[in-house]
């Protein structure tokens, strides 16, 4: 069961398509994943769409809403629309024998993730090509994995894509969505048997307090 969700704001926006580009791929990465914010952003499609139509109630037809729903799931942002054929797409996302299946949104960044890097404490990264100055990449920790203390300066989020990823007490599941608050601090650690999948993506680097300045910060990674 998913446990964390985007804000009702956020989803207003991302309906609006007032989110950043960024921000959108992770929402609409979460929805894909999430039964519960498709129906609350259906409600909120049919209500702008009877503000913008100057419905008082919304009377569209069926059809034309569910195209329309259709229309912002898949490309709310022009970030999110894909210029690559279907063909250059991937379901899945494959680490050492392992093969994890992607959220709709998140197929096109399969086959340009950038080759998987080992950083350390049994984790492992591979950034994508985001276009964009934001940094985006999947991380699987194994069980026991963990990533050192680190700080974040920007905005970040987590989706997890896959098994569970633990922080003290809290637990994200697959299909959580963890918004980070700014200058927190995250020591998060993989309990999970199965180990766990997800999905950053950081307005700027994060600060590692024991120094290890290149972990995390997907850029130090990309070499093409
Ligand atoms: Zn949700």
């Amino acid at each position: 069961m998913i446990n964390f969700h985007p804000t009702g704001e956020q989803l207003t926006l991302f309906a609006e398509g007032a989110l950043s580009p960024e921000e959108s791929v992770l929402v609409s990465a979460h929805v894909d994943m999430c039964e519960w914010c498709r129906d609350e952003l259906q409600q909120k499609t049919e209500l702008l769409a009877a503000k913008v139509f100057h419905l008082n109630e919304p009377v569209l037809r069926q059809h034309k809403l569910d195209s329309m729903f259709e229309g912002i799931t898949s490309s709310s942002a022009y970030f999110t629309q894909s210029s690559l054929p279907y063909s250059q797409h991937s379901q899945y996302i494959h680490l050492d024998g392992m093969r994890f299946q992607l959220p709709r949104t998140l197929r096109k960044y399969a086959l340009k993730a950038g080759g998987w890097s080992y950083l350390a404490g049994k984790t492992w990264q591979t950034a994508i090509d985001f276009n964009s100055s934001w940094q985006a990449s999947f991380m699987y920790l194994e069980k026991g994995g963990h990533i050192p203390e680190h700080q974040y300066v920007g905005k970040a989020y987590w989706l997890i894509i896959d098994g569970e990823l633990s922080e003290g007490r809290k637990v994200h599941k697959k299909g959580d969505f963890v918004a980070i608050k700014e200058e927190a601090s995250k020591t998060p650690v993989c309990n999970a048997e199965q180990g766990c999948l997800v999905f950053t993506v950081l307005e700027k680097p994060v600060v590692f307090s024991t120094g290890l300045t290149n972990l995390l910060n997907p850029s130090s990674h990309l070499y093409f």
